[in-house]
């Protein structure tokens, strides 16, 4: 066999060669993820199902002895120069290094500064595309989190190691994230889906999920509309979530049962914030039946009834379009066009106002689907959406 000399690995190392005029100790990869259900329900306790996408981030990492961390990106310019003993959230300049620098700090934080001390050079080198609601993000800090693992030979779960990469986004970044995210670039694996419990993230459970197997794709369209007005809107649905989990008396949405949502929701108050906000009745509904669509979907799945799950996937977003309010014009037109052109079912995925959606479709039915969805964004004046089929793929691991 030959060896191929541009594999990920290989460019990673040479690359890190170039910057570091050294080679590094290894190559660690995290990848991105797609949520085929289970919407802003992390932050809520309750239940999301996940799959990592054939796309990652790469880091190639090697140890220092002076103190020094210096970290570079094939996508982005320089390199960026901090000491370890000074890492601390809020620094200026540090830029997209922050997601870097935020995992070796939360890592110091938690206990290993020592180990840490001498400092390490890191070349990062990702596939999966930015702000595209792929969590381009969490898969650089778990590359990270998983090679600095490796490296200091530190004793973390994937799960604890996803918890300390999502502690690095919210309080080094300043990005308050659930930890779907992170929990979905560590702990998933190749042809399953991760049934993520929020409440109980230690507890990993997997479904074999392989739409090839079953003659099915499961096409991830980007919108190509970024979510710019998103930070304020995530905020406040948030806020209300927790105000009308205090209402109920319950720690979290989540504790709200599905059988109960009807008596739930005649104990807030009615009707829509005046800037046209959702209410607390609809940001209720919407989470609780959008858990409800989670155990639904993984029970389909667990049985080899992917195809029954299309409608569920259809009917969840009409939840987040209508009950939630985080959809756009863009993501409806993909939902409403696959569905009219014959997928299964459809909707929009990650934290909302474009991004990405997820189509679930036969095989042989899938370049009519995207052939469609492009038709429609042409006949608008809309930027193309790109699409790919989504191979559910490994979780963070080493590269050799
Ligand atoms: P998402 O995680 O959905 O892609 P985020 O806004 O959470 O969107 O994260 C995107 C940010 O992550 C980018 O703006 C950049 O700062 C950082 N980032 C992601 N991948 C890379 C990369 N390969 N090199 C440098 N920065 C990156
Ligand atoms: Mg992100």
């Amino acid at each position: 066999m030959t060896q191929d000399q541009n594999t990920p690995k290989d460019r990673a190392r040479k690359e890190f060669a170039a910057v570091f005029g050294r080679d590094p100790e290894g190559v660690w990869q995290a990848p991105g993820r797609v949520n085929v259900i289970g919407e802003h329900t992390d932050y809520n306790e309750g239940l999301c199902l996940p799959v990592a996408l054939p796309y990652a981030a790469r880091a190639a990492v090697a140890r220092r002895e002076d103190g020094l961390v210096r970290v570079h990106s094939a996508q982005a310019d320089g390199v960026v120069e901090a000491r370890v003993a000074e890492l601390a959230p809020g620094r200026e300049g540090e830029g997209w290094a922050a997601y870097v620098l935020g995992v070796l700090w939360a890592l110091c934080a938690d206990g290993h500064g020592d180990a840490l001390a001498g400092g390490l050079d890191v070349h990062m080198d990702s596939d999966v595309p930015t702000g595209a609601g792929l969590s381009s993000s969490a898969a650089l800090e778990c590359a990270v989190a998983a090679a600095c693992r490796e490296l200091y030979g530190l004793d973390y779960s994937d799960p604890q190691a996803a918890l300390l990469a999502q502690r690095a986004e919210n309080a080094y970044v300043g990005v308050p994230c659930g930890v779907l995210d992170q929990m979905a670039a560590m702990c998933c694996a190749e042809g399953s889906a991760l049934v993520l419990d929020c409440r109980d993230v230690m507890t990993v459970h997997q479904v074999p999920f392989d739409p090839a197997a079953e003659g099915l794709a499961l096409l991830v369209v980007d919108t190509r509309v970024k979510h710019t007005h998103g930070d304020n809107e995530y905020a406040a649905r948030r806020a209300g979530c927790e105000r009308a989990a205090g209402l109920l008396g319950v720690p979290a949405l989540r504790d709200v049962r599905y059988e109960e949502l009807d008596a739930a929701l005649e104990r807030l108050p009615e009707g829509d914030e005046p800037d046209g906000k959702p209410g607390l009745r609809r940001l209720v509904r919407h989470i609780v039946t959008d858990d409800h669509r989670v155990e639904r979907v993984a029970e389909l799945v667990a049985a080899g009834r992917l195809r029954e799950t299309g409608a569920l996937l259809t009917e969840g977003h009409a939840s987040l379009r209508d009950d939630y309010r985080i959809s756009c014009l863009e993501s409806d037109l993909v939902v409403e066009t696959a569905v009219a052109a014959g997928a299964l079912g459809a909707r929009q995925t990650g934290g909302g106002f474009g991004g990405c959606v997820v189509v679930l479709v036969e095989e042989a039915g899938a370049e009519a689907v995207t052939d469609a969805v492009a038709a429609a964004f042409a006949e608008r004046g809309l930027p193309a959406p790109r699409a790919f089929s989504a191979k559910p793929s490994a979780g963070a691991r080493r590269l050799d």
